[in-house]
């Protein structure tokens, strides 16, 4: 009898390109669902063994997790700016960010302390603990390659948990860079996986029945769809989604200082953050003006070029398509009649013709109803509104779809204050343009830049990786009482 030869699909791959030259650089191989299945189960067996371990020995293999990050720090900021075409020094920094959450993350053992109640009932005592859930996943998008990644993995194996990375495919490499140097701090084996792909390895996380929670970072269309898929399967999901981050520049403020603020608010990573700014509102006709003045020369200055040359300002952007999608909605800007004060949209880099630079751009007169302003551009574009009032940009603000960052600057305490507690946003700045939490506060938006409740590290994060529970405990004396079939109650 012949053998029935199975016929096995090829498996699928992507291409990796240096966004500077335009070249394919390396594949990276995309995991099937049945991948994802094999990878889950094998988290599944490590973790049982993993969450019996002390947290302070779990907090151990972190300490020299960090060790090997600091020593590797400038290895894996050189992937991240190959792959996504960052400056180098920006993508140290965000090696940087990332590492301060593995510091906080060492701390697990203190984060995790439970609390105590004494005779909550006669001879009842009470108490609380978290653990792990179990297996999680993370799902990250493509502009910071290393630091979104350990939002959330330090945090979700401190607590206990196996850990799944599905990283963006477009620059993969960092990820497993990170797993290799996990393994090398003793991490074992299966308690973090990174698996590669594309949607089909995404929606296999989503359906799979043994993962507990999934973290996203990516664009609002995306993140939604996580979000119910997520939650429609019985997992617990944090969705980080999309921005259009605003800064109020009030006619007190020190033109010079908010210019600087914008520049790399704006350019800093060719404008590829989430936390980028990409709207300036100017509170009356002068500061517009002056603004506009102030800017124009600096963003025509701007160095562009390969990631790699640190002196450069500004990289590439990630792919061709996003190129041409960005520089579609400057067409757009000017086709709807907003004022293009400097048009970015010629520029090359010689010696990279191939590369997927432009220059900066600066929208002046930017109404609320064009698509520059409504929709996240994700490029080196600033839209600068000019409005009347302080109200009049507070309620613009508000109206917005999305409300991750916002900034003000401003010399007045009062009216900082009142911003502060008015606008509808996430991540507020007073005089700081990006404003990042630190790892021991959280990160998160409100409104379509956000699905879900909890924000991304700090003690959000540790109580998104665990489950609390509360035991009540009596160590009886005596012989028994009998029945009570009275709620019990504390008489
Ligand atoms: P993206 O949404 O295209 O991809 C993010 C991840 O989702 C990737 O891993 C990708 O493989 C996967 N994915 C893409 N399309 C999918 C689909 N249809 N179904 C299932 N999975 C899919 O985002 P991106 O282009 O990689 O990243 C840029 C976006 O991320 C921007 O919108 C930016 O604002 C956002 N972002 C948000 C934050 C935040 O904290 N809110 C931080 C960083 C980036």
């Amino acid at each position: 009898m012949k053998a029935e030869m199975k016929q096995q699909p090829a498996a699928r791959q992507g291409d990796i390109y240096n966004p500077a030259t335009g070249q394919v650089i390396g594949q990276v191989k995309f995991n099937s669902a049945s991948d994802i299945d094999a990878l889950v189960q094998k988290a599944k067996a490590a973790q049982a063994d993993w969450a019996e371990q002390s947290p302070m020995k779990r907090a151990r293999v972190m300490f020299r997790f960090l060790d090997l990050l600091n020593k590797n720090a400038k290895k894996i900021a050189e992937i991240i700016s190959t792959e996504h075409g960052k400056v180098q020094v920006d993508a140290e920094g965000e090696v940087q960010r990332g590492i301060e959450i593995v510091e906080f993350a060492t701390g697990i053992p203190n984060l995790l302390k439970g609390e105590y109640s004494d005779n909550v009932g006669t001879g009842v005592d009470s108490y609380s603990l978290r653990q792990p859930l179990g297996v999680v996943a993370g799902i990250t998008p493509f502009n910071f390659p290393a630091m979104v990644p350990m939002w959330m993995f330090p945090i979700a194996i401190t607590c206990g948990n196996a850990f799944i990375l599905k990283p963006s495919e477009r620059d993969p490499s960092a990820a497993d860079y990170m797993a290799k140097l996990l393994t090398e701090a003793g991490l074992p084996d299966g308690i973090f996986i990174v698996a590669h792909g594309d949607k089909e390895a995404v929606d296999a996380i989503l359906h799979h029945p043994d993962i507990a929670a999934v973290s996203f970072v990516g664009s609002t269309p995306v993140a939604e769809y996580i979000y119910k898929t997520g939650t429609a399967n019985g997992k617990r999901v944090q969705s980080l989604g999309g921005a259009k981050n605003h800064m109020i520049v009030m006619p007190d403020a020190d033109i010079d200082q908010a210019a600087d603020a914008l520049m790399g608010a704006a350019y800093g990573s060719a404008g590829e953050r989430c936390m980028a700014i990409s709207v300036a509102v100017a509170v009356g006709d002068e500061v517009a003006d002056k603004l506009v003045s102030t800017l124009t020369p600096r963003i025509e200055a701007l160095k562009v070029g390969p990631g790699t040359d640190s002196k450069n300002e500004m990289g590439p952007l990630i792919t061709k398509q996003h190129l041409d999608k960005v520089k579609g909605y400057v067409d757009a800007g000017v086709g709807e009649g907003a004022k293009l004060a400097v048009d970015g949209r010629a520029l090359k880099v010689k010696g990279h013709e191939n590369g997927y630079f432009m220059g900066g751009c600066l929208f002046d007169k930017v109404k609320p109803e064009m698509s520059i302003y409504k929709e996240e551009i994700f490029g080196p574009v600033l839209c600068l509104v000019r409005a009347k009032t302080y109200r009049e940009a507070v309620d613009l603000i508000n109206a917005h779809e999305y409300g991750n960052g916002v900034a003000i600057f401003t010399n007045h305490g009062g009216v900082a204050r009142n911003f502060m507690r008015d606008i509808k946003v996430g991540m507020v700045g007073i005089n700081v343009p990006i404003p990042v939490p630190v790892a021991f506060n959280s990160f998160g938006g409100w409104k379509r830049s956000l699905f879900g409740d909890t924000h991304m590290h700090g003690q959000e994060g540790v109580k998104f990786y665990t489950k609390l529970k509360t035991v009540t405990a009596r160590w009886p004396e005596g012989p028994a009482k009998g029945a009570d079939f009275h709620f019990p109650q504390n008489k």
